[in-house]
């Protein structure tokens, strides 16, 4: 079997993004299964640019897929950034090297030259829209096949535009043996003869890149999307051209992330209509100026992402969900990864995020409270950090991302200037104002403030008087809190002082109005 010996081989993966664009969050899964894979196997993660396709270059998008990796703690063992043995990483800065590949097949008679132009092809699709450049085509084109080396070498050196490519001889079951897949089997009469290298640009196509790369890295799997699973026989048969078969990759083809309702692959716009970022963080479009919301700044931590994307393919074969990174690898395997696309279930994620918001400490939180609170024209310095810290620790339970804090807390750093009226409805009365000026006075009368001590006094004083614990309680925090709801009433008061809470009462006892009958 071919790739006996590749099992002995220290493990070598690699993440191979083109610079097109923002990394698409089904590219980061790919990334995170080829790095739990990777550490699992005390192995190698290798980041390799692919931007041979100059045309659709896109400037930031290298450094927003470093700064992406970094932010979810996908680390890179070697890369442009991290260098390497194998470099150079980017492979706009290989082309010697694919030069010489291309030679080497051609001087093998494993590939040829063509010089059919643009309008060539576009004719011989409009005389049978079943063309394909193959076995039964080739003869009847311009290229070293059917033309005299003399003439080749004539048009070469006049300056024609060629390309260089693979000659593939049908008939061929061609397998590509895939960790979730299985054998797969796919017959070589149905491929065309790819274009290798174009000398229009000097530039290999990301075919020949892709695969000269995977062989002289010393690539062991190749784990990337099944969208890329079609190219695999190429893959093969290229090793294969070259000589190289004892050292073909295990290929391991991820199931596509679909749309979270209905059928079809996720996209963009699945986001944009139900309310997720596709992207790991923020994309600004260089040429649209379009904003692209992204997982960071949506407030998602980067443990609940790659918990989220972890679990979107694969299974731990039990109903354990909540996985570090450590755990992750420890668990990984290629055999519980599913072939059927996974569902992108983003409210999941919002799950996902709920629980690792929660594991925070609670002033960890609070540092990433400030900027909302700094949004919202609060100075936490105007309260320091205790405050804020304390403040964060009460309500941090109803929360699913940072910025819900400010719903929920933030009271605790502006006054309400407006109380809920349902609630006003419900709980105000004609006699409610002199029983909050009670309050006040009973409050006034409290040394320590604090909530075990406070709460049994006033509590006494309600029961004492015969009032309406309900009423008067829900009264009380209507004033303080401007609504009926938050956290425990002496936990909040202890929290703002006696000071602030008596002013408050009195605030409320102004401005709560009755509403008309
Ligand atoms: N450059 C390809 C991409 O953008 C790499 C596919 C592969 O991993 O072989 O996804």
């Amino acid at each position: 079997m071919a790739n006996n010996e590749n099992n002995q081989r220290p493990v070598r993966v690699r993440f191979a993004p083109s610079p097109t664009g923002p990394l698409h969050i089904g590219g980061v899964r790919t990334a995170l299964y080829n790095y739990l894979f990777a550490r699992q196997h005390g192995g190698t993660m290798i980041l390799r640019i692919e931007d041979t396709d100059s045309r659709r270059f896109v400037p930031g998008a290298e450094d927003y897929i470093n700064e992406s990796l970094a932010w979810l703690g996908i680390k890179i063992d070697e890369g442009v950034r991290e260098g390497g043995n194998y470099g150079p990483y980017k492979q706009s800065e290989r082309r010697d090297i694919y030069r010489e590949h291309v030679k080497m097949l051609l001087d093998a008679g494993k590939a040829y030259i063509a010089f059919d132009t643009p309008e060539e092809l576009e004719q011989a699709h409009a005389a049978n829209p079943n063309f394909q450049y193959d076995a039964s085509t080739r003869v009847n084109m311009r290229n070293s096949l059917t033309m005299s080396k003399e003439d080749v070498d004539a048009l070469i050196a006049a300056g024609e535009k060629y390309v260089v490519r693979f000659l593939i001889n049908p008939g061929r079951d061609v397998e590509v043996h895939d960790l979730i897949r299985g054998k797969v089997v796919i017959n070589s009469s149905i491929l065309d003869d790819k274009v290798l290298y174009k000398s229009s640009d000097d530039l290999p196509t990301y075919h020949l890149a892709n695969i000269v790369d995977d062989h002289l890295m010393e690539v062991t799997h190749v784990i990337r999307g099944e969208e890329w699973l079609p190219s695999s026989p190429l893959h093969v048969l290229l090793y294969e051209a070259f000589g190289w078969q004892d050292t073909m990759p295990q290929f391991v083809h991820l199931p596509l992330l679909l749309k979270p309702d209905g059928k079809g692959k996720l996209s963009k716009r699945d986001g944009d209509r139900l309310g997720f970022p596709v992207f790991p963080l923020e994309w600004h479009d260089p040429k649209s100026g379009e904003i692209s919301s992204g997982y960071r700044e949506s407030g998602y931590l980067p443990e609940a992402v790659i918990n989220f994307l972890a679990l979107l393919g694969w299974n731990p074969g039990d109903d354990t969900e909540i996985m570090s990174m450590d755990e992750l690898v420890s668990k990984f395997s290629f055999d519980r990864c599913a072939r059927a696309g996974a569902k992108f279930d983003f409210e999941k994620g919002k799950w996902f995020n709920r629980h690792y918001l929660q594991q925070l400490d609670d002033a960890v939180l609070a540092e990433k409270f400030v900027a909302v609170l700094r949004a919202h024209g609060v100075n936490p310095d105007d309260f320091g950090m205790e405050y804020v810290t304390r403040a964060v620790a009460m309500v941090k339970d109803r929360i699913s991302f940072v910025k819900d804090l400010w719903e929920q807390a933030k009271f605790f750093f502006v006054a309400p200037t407006e109380y809920e009226p349902k609630a006003v409805k419900k709980r105000w009365s004609e006699q409610m104002p002199q029983i909050m000026e009670e309050l006040i006075g009973v409050l006034q009368g409290i040394e320590d403030f604090s909530s075990s001590a406070a709460e049994p006094i006033v509590l006494g004083w309600i029961t004492e008087h015969g009032y309406h614990m309900g009423n008067v309680m829900n009264a009380f925090r209507l004033t303080v809190v401007g609504e009926c709801k938050g956290p425990h009433m002496f936990d909040i008061t202890e929290l703002m002082g006696k000071e602030e809470t008596i002013r408050r009462i009195k605030v409320g006892i102004e401005n709560i109005k009755l509403p008309e009958a």
